[in-house]
């Protein structure tokens, strides 16, 4: 187990960070890890984290549902119901931008997005790191995915890249996120959705917000940096959306980390009024969709 203490911030470069708040793994391996906040950019960040190398015992857990198709308990039934209004929010998301070309799902997960995708006639292209998730997605979109290198989706060749709770996982930030940039077609969109650090249950939860999830969280974003990564990489911000459902879902299980049991009443009182307050201060939902636009 190796663990990497980031000197630069990832966003602005700049060194001086202040200690935010230590959060526990409580899904999984139950230590402990500190988020730092950029002085600078304000980007909350997990410093030190895992290695790119020692990161996957950390996502060996039933617990980690996103990437298992099981079904036992309240909580996994609540996450697939929905899971399938959500993909179908994401399809209609993504029916808006233009004329149904290529799309990339970079992190698929189990690949119901893709699939949904596909059905709706879409070319689709996948890539998910997970070896049990990315057969998962094979089986249902009938193709293999991209495996190895970046540089392997080519130049210019998407209309859409998504990336739907993925880019707070990975390690190499702006090389990532640069390739992705260059596969994407000058006005075609890339769309990524991530936890927001500054929303309500956030505050409400503190070191018990169940997105915060630790160490498998990396960056802890929120509409500025954001907004400040975007324009690193010469993406042009066209929209924020909220995904409603997630304050649901983050707020049961973070009812759950505060008190050691599910909490229902509470949760969805959580849920709704994080919903409430993202419609009523500039979108600063649970988790916010980013659609950028390459020019
Ligand atoms: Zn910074």
């Amino acid at each position: 187990m190796s663990y990497e203490r980031l000197d630069h911030c990832p966003i602005c470069s700049k060194t001086e960070f202040k200690n935010f708040l230590v959060v526990q793994d409580k899904s999984v391996s139950q230590e402990s890890f500190v988020i730092v906040q950029c002085t600078h950019c304000q980007l909350k960040f997990t410093n030190p984290r895992p290695d790119e190398g020692s990161i996957g015992p950390y996502y060996a857990s039933e617990a980690y549902i996103s990437h298992s198709d099981t079904s036992k308990g309240l909580l996994n039934k609540t996450y697939r119901l929905v899971r399938s209004m959500a993909v179908k929010n994401k399809v209609e998301l993504v029916n808006r931008l233009g004329s149904k070309g290529k799309i990339l799902d970079y992190g698929s997960g189990v690949g119901y997005f893709l699939q949904a995708c596909q059905k709706d006639g879409w070319q689709v292209e996948g890539f998910e790191p997970n070896e049990v998730a990315r057969k998962q997605t094979e089986e249902k979109i009938g193709k293999p995915l991209y495996q190895g290198s970046l540089e392997e989706l080519g130049v210019e060749s998407f209309d859409v890249i998504t990336m739907w709770h993925v880019l707070e996982h990975v390690h190499t930030l702006n090389e990532t996120l640069k390739a992705l940039v260059n596969a994407t077609k000058t006005g075609g969109h890339v769309v990524i959705a991530v936890p927001n650090a500054d929303s309500y249950d956030a505050k409400k939860y503190g070191a018990d917000w169940a997105a915060y999830d630790v160490p498998r969280h990396l960056y802890h974003f929120n509409k500025a940096s954001m907004q400040r990564l975007l324009k690193k990489h010469r993406l042009q911000l066209k929209e924020v959306l909220p995904m409603k459902w997630d304050a649901y879902y983050v707020s049961i299980l973070s009812e759950k980390y505060k008190h050691g049991q599910t909490k229902m009443l509470d949760s969805f009182y959580t849920g709704f009024r994080s919903n409430l307050h993202g419609s009523q201060n500039d979108n600063s939902y649970s988790s916010q969709i980013f659609i950028a636009r390459k020019n």
